[in-house]
């Protein structure tokens, strides 16, 4: 019941990427799985830990990812293998809801600790991201007994009816699956590298605008929540102009708006705090959590003040799985990792070393347009030489030379034209430079 020893770390390649084993499981998956369901990059794992992926191959890849910025702890962390063991030895499911266990209180607990703000709150588990966000607006809803949600420009908040209707990004997530949920409208968010009237206007005119769009098109009095990712994640690690946030929080306070930040890609220590509205002392009414937070298990929240949360009626929330037992015993190993070894600490130098590199290759490649993020969560944008024009050929062309010399990276963004970096909090440092070597031959090839 102890966690395996940590795997090499280091990058190892032994075949083409993919590997001759790897095509014939894509093979298989081609027949056997729905098209709609793809892959960024078909190299079959076996084994993961620490910084890095081993393939059915042999291959041992670095990897940039952390499966969508959710093994924050890394692969495998020993604790979470080791308290979600004893729990799968245990029992693995009562549903909650009927004969409750302590796993699920103690995260609640955590939840309630950790998350910004010291007065009283309640958390309630859902099972995916998506399910949170859904659980947050029935929450804000149950509470203000208004009907509206506001949403931004470029945000992203899962793949479910009501949050596809959320997100903004058409293709992939949306085309061809409607019609969607009624009563949700979008408003500008403060994009500083694509303002037209500059950076150092964004933040004020863009709360300026989406609070007029609020009173003149909704009626602040019809809005019962506003959510926003403090960073955009699928849209391409926006970071909204500072000011731009506090405003908006101060326009829903103001009316009776509960503010709900979206935490599921920026929480658990990855921009270098617990989370990434700390960093503008924001205090959200709700936060919604996942993907960080119990190591690879599926598990997610809704965290907020008590007297908000506790206004939907029993019974009113929940789920068949909401806060399994196993993924609750996994987050409990998984933020005790976090505290132990100081994550915080660890996304902000991996913040420093990308920051550093990147703005560097910046100087050099003119098709580098913006160099952003915090913490653990680094994006660069590539546009066509001397313009802003998107060009989402020269990411896809990067992404491509970086996934054949063994380094997972991921795109993103609106345009399509955004890299995004998001290794584990644990990656060890001599990984994140051969990453960032890899990265600049890339530029280089192409
Ligand atoms: C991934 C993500 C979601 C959806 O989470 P799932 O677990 O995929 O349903 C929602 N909001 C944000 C900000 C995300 O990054």
């Amino acid at each position: 019941m102890s966690a395996a020893p940590l795997l090499p770390q280091e990058r190892r390649l032994v075949t083409a990427i993919p590997g001759p084993k790897s095509q014939e499981l894509q093979a298989r998956k081609l027949n056997a799985v729905a098209a709609g369901v793809g892959t960024t990059l078909p190299v079959y794992v076996t084994r993961a830990g620490g910084g890095v992926l081993e393939d059915v191959d042999g291959n041992s890849l670095i990897d940039f990812g952390a499966g969508i910025a959710v093994v924050n702890v890394g692969n495998s962390a020993a604790a979470v293998v080791d308290k979600a063991s004893e729990q799968l030895a245990a029992f693995t499911h009562t549903c909650f809801m009927v004969t409750p266990y302590e796993g699920y209180v103690a995260v609640a607990e955590q939840l309630n600790e950790l998350t910004p703000g010291d007065h009283e709150k309640r958390t309630a588990l859902f099972n995916s991201g998506a399910e949170a966000v859904e659980n947050a607006v029935k929450i804000a809803r149950a509470y203000t007994k208004r009907t509206a949600v506001v949403v931004f420009d470029h945000g992203y908040h899962g793949r479910t009816n009501l949050t596809m209707g959320l997100t903004a990004k058409n293709m992939p997530y949306k085309q061809g699956f409607g019609p969607f949920a009624p009563e949700i409208y979008r408003v500008p968010v403060a994009y500083p590298y694509r303002w037209l009237t500059g950076a150092e206007n964004c933040a004020a005119e863009a709360a300026a605008q989406a609070i007029d769009m609020i009173n003149k098109q909704i009626g602040a009095d019809n809005v019962a929540a506003i959510i926003i990712e403090p960073i955009q994640g699928e849209g391409g690690f926006i970071e909204p102009a500072k000011g731009f946030l506090p405003a908006i929080v101060e326009f829903a306070k103001a009316n009776g708006i509960v503010f709900v930040a979206d935490e599921i890609q920026t929480g658990f220590c990855r921009t270098g705090q617990w989370f990434a509205c700390e960093d503008e002392g924001i205090v959200p009414d709700l936060i919604t959590t996942a993907k960080g937070i119990a190591g690879g298990l599926p598990l997610a929240a809704v965290t907020g003040r008590a007297e908000i949360m506790d206004a939907a009626h029993a019974g009113g929330l929940g789920g068949t799985y909401g806060g399994n037992p196993v993924a609750c015993a996994a987050a409990l190993g998984a933020i005790e990792t976090m505290k132990e070894l100081d994550l915080n600490a660890k996304a902000q130098r991996i913040g420093e070393v990308m920051l550093g590199r990147l703005r560097a290759m910046q100087e050099k490649y003119d098709v580098i347009g913006d160099v952003r993020g915090r913490g653990a969560m680094i994006a660069i944008e590539l546009v066509k030489p001397g313009t802003k024009e998107p060009n989402p050929e020269v990411a896809a062309a990067v992404a491509k030379a970086c996934h054949a010399e063994g380094l997972v990276v991921l795109t993103a963004g609106t345009y399509g034209n955004v890299l995004r970096f998001l290794p584990p909090l644990v990656m060890p440092e001599h990984l994140l430079t051969e990453g960032l070597d890899i990265i600049e031959n890339a530029f280089t090839g192409v």
